[in-house]
């Protein structure tokens, strides 16, 4: 291998490191603004169940096709209590 190969080669090791540090540190100190989704620990959108009006995570909410919109429940007691009433 040619001195200049491993010298390319270690150029862009180091440009793709740096890379992925700051695109890391970016997201860490993005400053979130008011009309954003309410975001969890790990970045999952939270979604608001009308019931309890509590935040839960989109992964574990139950969810109900509501007409045209989808609402978001925490337990299916919360999702009883929102058919019930409707
Ligand atoms: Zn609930």
């Amino acid at each position: 291998m040619k001195p200049v190969l491993i010298l390319l080669a270690v150029f862009f090791a180091v440009r793709f490191l740096r890379k992925s540090l700051l695109a890391r540190t970016g997201t860490v100190s993005a400053p979130e603004t008011q009309s954003a989704p309410v975001k969890g620990k790990e970045g999952e959108e939270m979604v608001l169940d009308p019931v309890c009006k509590s935040y839960i995570p989109l992964s574990s909410a139950l969810t109900v096709k509501d007409g045209g919109r989808t609402e978001h429940f925490c337990t299916e007691a919360c999702r009883d209590k929102f058919l019930a009433s409707r």
